[in-house]
């Protein structure tokens, strides 16, 4: 599920997923067997075309949209941190099949390519299309970007608010999760993990 093979940071990247495994028609009957389980009739004229509607909803969340990564030389040698916040991401919780929502934060420190920022959001969204958890789509962002950028550093931070929380039990609404996973200088580098944290507001 991490794309194909990397081709060199030179040139195009294509990242796509083999397949998304989804088999509508079968997705489409477990939602009927789902609504009669939960006591509801699909055969109602109000529930008739939900379980398709489920299916395709479904079928769309959890199938990476393809996309190409264009890297540039990082022809006036930068060495600052680029840090791009309040990237959108909504992905499905894999405990309960409901969708967390929030921003990431992607804050890199170039090497000798860089990225177009646009295309973060792009990586966060291969991912997210997913069942997850939210400390795994972390890391994977993070160590997508450090296997395919090669940068000197790499961090992503994530705030969502889980629906299956905020819906659930207590009703925390306002309560999020905020995760993060760091690889090299903003790992290791004491002044450049501070500097990162604060940029995007999860310092201590
Ligand atoms: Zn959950």
């Amino acid at each position: 599920m991490t794309g194909g093979p990397a081709t060199g940071l030179a040139g195009p990247l294509r990242v796509v997923r083999d397949g998304s495994g989804v088999d509508v028609p079968a997705a489409e009957r477990a939602v009927a067997a789902l609504l009669r389980a939960l006591g509801r009739d699909p055969a109602a004229p109000h529930l008739a075309e939900t379980p398709r509607r489920v299916a395709e909803a479904y079928a769309e969340l959890l199938t990476g949209r393809p996309f190409a990564l264009t890297t540039f030389p990082n022809d006036g040698g930068y060495d600052e941190m680029v840090v791009a916040t309040g990237i959108p991401v909504a992905s499905l919780c894999e405990h309960h099949l409901l969708p967390f929502t929030g921003v990431a934060s992607v804050g890199h420190l170039p090497g000798e390519r860089i990225l177009g920022l646009s295309k973060l959001a792009r990586v966060l969204d291969h991912f997210a299309r997913d069942l997850q958890v939210q400390e795994r789509l972390t890391q994977q962002v993070a160590d997508w970007l450090r296997d395919h950028l090669a940068p000197r550093g790499v961090g992503v931070v994530i705030a969502a608010e889980h629906q299956c929380t905020s819906l659930r039990g207590i009703r925390a609404a306002a309560s999020r999760t905020v995760t993060s996973a760091l690889h090299g200088l903003l790992r290791e580098d004491v002044r450049s993990r501070q500097e990162f944290l604060a940029l995007t507001g999860t310092a201590a």
